[in-house]
């Protein structure tokens, strides 16, 4: 079956008892059972649930894993996969990712003694270089948050299995529309379902999967022991979502391309940072392991001009964090969405004060034009 043919036909796409075309909201709890120990495969729905299990068998055939978890939040299902490691035990990670992936880390797990070291990942001899005895993963983003730094997956993975680490790849930004991680070599995919796979701000939920069997029993065992489970109507929301992620993304990508090409010409912008323009640094490798680029555009204004005024005059763009969705939003990361992460860190990551992310939405590419065109002029005076 073809992508976006699976966005709607896989997984289990229809209610078996009634035929109903859309998988049904099981708003249940408990299951009756026949006799003790004999049931329908439901037993209580923090371990299992018909409609999450529907939306679990999805994102499972989006990226070729073999079975899928839903969680209530991407950092509910990035937690569950961290757990997987011990005391003592370190990752690799990625220098830009999510801002809370960092917080988790740095201020939830350290605590409970899993190590980790911040590398550019984007640089695989920065993650050989910081491989430890007690290493056991390497965690990365590629396209990265903000900046689109794209990251070689087939050979992080290559270079991962040589040391005996799993690769954990989280793939909110591209979604299994545009990049499959599991298939170019990653052990483990994660996701922020509330992003790009649920596309219409109405959700937050997270989704993990795995193509080895000894990791999809560790992370279900997980997954029902920590219980961050995602509940019945917003597993039907997401699985509502992602029937329509293939044309969102094919025109989400149309705007951005557009919006990344504007920016690139205009006078009052310093640097532009979309991995779909031939001279953004992972160009070349975001070519060859990705079908198409995302909707995230990062800039920088010319020194001295104002993002605050930049971002608070656009109209259509909405100021707020999230992206991936069916609006336009535009935001400062260093002050919002990544204010989580130390100053010095995140300039090392290259993250300036003056970046400004914009998720280009579904709206007409020539109001959203407009619209930057405004802000550009008002923010230059
Ligand atoms: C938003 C986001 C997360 C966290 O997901 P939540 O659903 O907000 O918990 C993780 N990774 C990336 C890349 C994100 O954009």
């Amino acid at each position: 079956m073809k992508m976006k043919t699976k966005l709607i036909h896989g997984g289990i796409s229809r209610d078996n008892y009634t035929g109903a075309l859309s998988v049904p909201i099981y708003q249940v709890s408990t299951y009756a059972q026949e006799k003790v120990g004999k049931h329908k495969g439901y037993e209580y729905s923090r371990s299992g649930n018909p409609t999450r299990f529907s939306l679990e068998e999805l994102i499972a055939d989006l990226e070729e894993g073999i079975q899928g978890f839903a969680f209530g939040s991407g950092l509910a299902a990035i937690h569950a996969v961290f757990s997987l490691f011990e005391q003592g035990d370190h990752v690799v990670l990625g220098d830009d990712v999510y801002g809370g992936t960092y917080r988790l880390l740095n201020s939830v797990l350290k605590k409970q003694g899993l190590a980790f070291t911040i590398v550019d990942t984007s640089k695989p001899e920065e993650i050989l270089a910081a491989i430890q005895p007690a290493t056991k993963a390497v965690y990365l983003e590629s396209p990265s948050n903000p900046l689109l730094k794209i990251s070689d997956i087939g050979l992080i993975a290559k270079l991962a299995k040589e040391n005996d680490l799993l690769t954990i790849v989280d793939n909110t930004f591209a979604t299994p529309y545009f990049q499959q991680p599991l298939t170019l070599g990653a052990d483990i995919v994660v996701h922020s379902g509330t992003k790009y796979l649920g596309g219409h701000s109405d959700v937050v939920a997270g989704l993990a999967t795995t193509n080895k069997p000894e990791l999809a029993e560790q992370i279900g065992f997980l997954q029902n022991a920590i219980g961050g489970v995602l509940g019945p109507q917003d597993s039907w929301l997401l699985q509502r979502g992602i029937k329509t992620l293939g044309i969102r993304m094919e025109e989400l990508s149309t705007n951005a391309m557009a919006v990344a090409n504007l920016l690139s010409t205009h006078p009052s912008v310093a640097t532009v940072y979309y991995h779909g323009l031939p001279t953004h640094q992972g160009h070349e490798i975001a070519k060859k392991q990705m079908t198409g680029y995302s909707g995230i555009v990062s800039f920088e204004l010319n020194e001295g001009l104002s993002p605050a005024t930049f971002v608070e005059s656009l109209k259509i763009f909405t100021l707020a964090e999230s992206l991936g969705a069916v609006e336009s939003l535009a935001e400062i990361p260093s002050v919002m969405t990544h204010a989580s992460i130390p100053k010095e860190l995140r300039l090392k990551a290259g993250i300036k004060d003056e970046l400004i992310r914009l998720s280009v939405g579904l709206e007409d590419i020539e109001d959203l034009t407009e619209d930057l065109l405004q802000a550009l002029t008002l923010a230059s005076m």
